[in-house]
């Protein structure tokens, strides 16, 4: 039996990119699995939400984007700390880059070695990595809420922390009036979830309790397709929210009685793989998911899987 590729190393196919208008003014971009982005216009400007994963990345969706619009873009929105979603920033000249108070606390603590971990793992998505200038870092920051008026009677863009989850700092994006939620890695839409830097007990709980109870009718998760209407929304947020309770039970049950990193992983692989398996980057998350060390390093990954998977 030949060993799995490491994470996502193997996965080289190109996906196709979909540009969604989801209201006047508002845009999805996604890509069969791979990291979703957004933009919003306000009255005479942009705000872009998530980076991608290098400027040259970037610059093909700003390319798509500039068909649609040719507003500046003012702010851009980081949903979070994790590189794929934030050494494009360069590409988009913003004049303010937002994020939780905690993802500039963790790009200062984790940030270079999240870069090489996230660059081992998923090749593909780094698209010319020499344009990337350096580690991205926020110049404005807040712990609660950063309401955005967009102007020209576009009403507000409410990003909103919602406790600990995916990370320490995720942030979603919020447009009350047209009920439209941008969630970054907090809720996955038909995709699987990675939990290694993860609260586990908090996402499964209050968290995605207070991303549901925004009531959105319209939801962009981290990956997956737009879920569209409050059903869709519901099921992605459950499908979210059941994926962790799953493995709270199977790795807690395995610590419980004392048992290895090997039985925890095979407990919760085999209860997630019928329903998940098939989804974006099971394979390649799942190793990654079962104990959380403080910091992934590429030379971590590279152990934790060849104990796992190799
Ligand atoms: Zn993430």
């Amino acid at each position: 039996m030949a060993d799995k590729a490491f994470a996502s190393s193997a996965d080289l196919a190109e996906k196709e990119q979909t540009l969604e208008l989801l209201a006047d003014g508002v845009y999805a971009l996604t890509a069969e699995g791979d990291p979703n982005v957004g933009a919003i216009e306000g009255e005479d400007f942009l705000v872009c939400f998530e980076a991608m994963a290098t400027p040259i990345a970037a610059r093909r969706w700003l390319a798509r984007l500039r068909e649609q619009t040719d507003k500046p873009v003012r702010y851009l929105v980081l949903s979070h700390y994790h590189a794929v979603r934030v050494l494009g920033a360069s590409a988009f000249g913003a004049g303010i880059i937002v994020t939780h108070e905690k993802t500039r606390e963790l790009i200062a603590e984790r940030g270079r070695a999240d870069w090489e971990s996230e660059y081992a793992r998923m090749p593909r998505l780094f698209r010319e990595p020499s344009s990337i200038p350096g580690l991205t870092w926020p110049t404005a920051t807040f712990t609660d809420r950063f309401t955005i008026d967009l102007g020209g009677g576009r009403g507000d863009l409410v990003l909103q922390y919602c406790g600990r989850g995916h990370t320490e700092g995720d942030i979603v994006a919020w447009l009350p009036e047209q009920q439209i939620l941008f969630g970054g890695d907090l809720v996955e839409a038909q995709a699987a979830l990675y939990t290694g830097d993860a609260f586990h007990r908090d996402w499964a709980a209050g968290t995605l309790d207070r991303v549901a109870a925004l009531a959105a009718e319209t939801l962009v998760g981290g990956r997956g397709a737009v879920a569209y209407g409050a059903d869709a929304c519901a099921a992605a947020i459950g499908q979210t929210r059941h994926f962790l309770d799953v493995m709270l039970a199977e790795v807690g049950a395995v610590h419980e009685r004392g048992g290895t990193l090997s039985e925890a992983f095979a407990a919760a692989h085999g209860a997630l793989a019928s329903r998940y398996g098939r989804w974006p980057i099971f394979e390649h998350c799942m190793p990654f998911n079962i104990e959380r060390p403080r910091i992934w390093t590429a030379q971590r990954d590279r152990e934790v899987w060849d104990e796992l998977q190799g």
